[in-house]
C-alpha cells in the first residue's frame, strides 16, 4: 500500500479508506475528531484507536500539513502567510480578524490560468492546482499557528487560483470545512468564488451546497471578455443561468456578485444601470472591491465619490450593495494582491520571520 496522506481524504474517503483496510467506517469520524477538532498529528495519542491499528495508521499513513514559511502582521492585524507546498511552490493565504469573526482566505491554485487583466494571480500564470491537503492544510496550519487566541469562523476560497477548475480536491476541502467532525462551518460561512466556469458551477450546485460569489466585474460582454476573458468561453447569460439555478438550491438564498472598481472602465452611471438590468431575475447581493494596485497593473482606483456614486444607483434600485473594506494593505494582503512567491518588496515589511524559512 502507498502511504496515504490522511489530510487528502473527506469523510467519505475516509470511510472508504478505512473499509479498504478491513476496518469499520466509523474510524473515520473518530480520526477527523484527533485531526481537526484535537489538533493531534501523532497515530499514538489517538487512544480510541486500537494498538494494532495505530501501528497499522503509522506505517501507511501520514498527517501531512503544509508549513508556513512567513508571516506577516499588517497594522489593521491582517496576517498573510507564505505557506510552502512543496520545494517550488508556495501559495499565500491570509487572515481577516473582525471583531466578531475571523475569516480565512484560502488559495485552491498556485497561480491561475485565467488571466483577468486586473488581478496579479492572474498575471503570474499557472503552476499547478492544491491538492486537497494543501487547501484543508491552509485551514490546519493557519488554526495551529493562530491558537487558542483567534478563532477561524469563516473561510472565503477568494486567494490564489480558480477553484472551480481544481474541482474534486476544493469539494473534499470544502467537505471537511464543514463537517461537524472536522471544522463544522455552517454552508453560510463558506464560500467559493468563481470567476464564472460555468459547467463546473452547475456541478459545484449538485455537489456541495456553500455559499456562492461571483466575479462579475462587467455589466456586458464586450467589456467582460477583457477583464475576465473566460467570458469569451461562458457569456452573461450562460453565467446567468448558472446563478439562478444556484439561487434555487434554498429559500432566501442570495448569490454574491463581486464587482472591481475599475476607474473609467467600468464604473459609470451607465454601468451601473446595466447592472441592474443584468440582476433584474436574480437574488443578488452586490460586492464592490475597490481595485488594487500591483506592480505593472494598468487600471486605477475608482475615487471614493464615484464608488459611493455608484454604490447609490443600486441601493435606489433595492440591490443590496457593499463596499468592500480593504485590509492589510500595507502588506500586499488585499484581494488581487496575492503573488505566491518571496518577493524583496514583501521582505521589506517582514514582521517575524519563522524558522525553517
Ligand atoms: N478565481 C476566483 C477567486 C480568487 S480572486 C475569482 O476570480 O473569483 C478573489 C476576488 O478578488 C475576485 O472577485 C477577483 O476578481 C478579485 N480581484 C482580483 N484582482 C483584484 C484586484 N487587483 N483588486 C481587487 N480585487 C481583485
Ligand atoms: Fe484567476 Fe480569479 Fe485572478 Fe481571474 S481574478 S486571474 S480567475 S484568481
Amino acid at each position: 500500500m502507498s502511504t496515504v496522506n490522511l489530510l487528502d481524504l473527506d469523510r467519505k474517503g475516509m470511510e472508504a479508506f478505512f473499509v479498504s483496510i478491513g476496518e469499520k467506517p466509523f474510524r473515520a469520524t473518530q480520526v477527523l475528531k484527533w485531526l481537526y477538532q484535537e489538533q493531534v498529528d501523532d497515530f499514538d495519542e489517538m487512544t480510541n484507536l486500537s494498538k494494532a491499528l495505530r501501528a497499522n495508521l503509522k506505517e501507511n499513513c501520514t498527517i501531512n500539513a503544509p508549513e508556513i514559511i512567513t508571516e506577516q502582521i499588517a497594522s489593521d492585524g491582517t496576517r498573510k502567510w507564505i505557506i510552502k507546498m512543496d520545494s517550488d511552490n508556495r501559495v499565500e493565504c491570509v487572515f481577516i480578524p473582525e471583531e466578531k469573526r475571523g475569516t480565512l482566505c484560502v488559495s485552491s491554485q498556485v497561480g491561475c490560468a485565467l488571466a483577468c487583466t486586473f488581478c496579479s494571480t492572474g498575471q503570474q500564470g499557472f503552476n499547478r492546482n492544491l491538492k486537497t491537503s494543501e487547501i484543508i492544510g491552509q485551514l490546519y496550519a493557519a488554526q495551529n499557528r493562530l491558537g487558542d487566541e483567534k478563532k477561524i469562523t469563516n473561510v472565503v476560497m477568494m486567494g490564489m487560483g480558480e477553484p472551480l477548475l481544481n474541482f474534486d480536491n476544493v469539494i473534499a476541502a470544502m467537505n471537511l470545512m464543514m463537517d461537524d467532525f472536522a471544522y463544522g462551518l455552517s454552508k453560510r460561512r463558506v464560500t467559493i468564488s468563481t470567476s464564472g466556469v460555468v459547467p463546473a458551477m452547475h456541478r459545484l450546485t449538485e455537489a456541495c451546497d456553500v455559499s456562492l460569489a461571483v466575479s462579475l466585474h462587467a455589466a456586458n460582454n464586450e467589456l467582460r471578455d477583457v477583464l475576465v476573458p473566460i467570458n469569451q468561453k461562458y457569456p452573461l447569460n450562460e453565467l446567468m443561468a448558472a446563478c439562478r439555478e444556484n439561487a434555487k438550491l434554498a429559500p432566501r438564498r442570495t448569490v454574491t456578485f463581486e464587482y472591481v472598481m475599475l476607474d473609467g472602465i467600468n464604473d459609470s452611471d451607465a454601468d451601473a444601470r446595466a447592472l441592474i438590468r443584468l440582476l433584474k431575475n436574480i437574488p443578488a447581493k452586490l460586492n464592490l472591491i475597490p481595485f488594487n494596485p500591483f506592480p505593472n497593473s494598468n487600471y486605477q482606483c475608482s475615487s471614493d465619490e464615484r464608488i459611493e456614486r455608484f454604490k447609490t444607483i443600486l441601493t435606489n434600485a433595492s440591490l443590496v450593495t457593499t463596499v468592500r473594506r480593504t485590509r492589510g494593505e500595507d502588506i500586499d494582503a488585499a484581494c488581487g494582491q496575492l503573488v505566491g512567491k518571496v518577493k524583496d518588496k514583501s521582505r521589506r515589511h517582514l514582521k517575524l520571520q519563522l524558522a525553517g524559512s
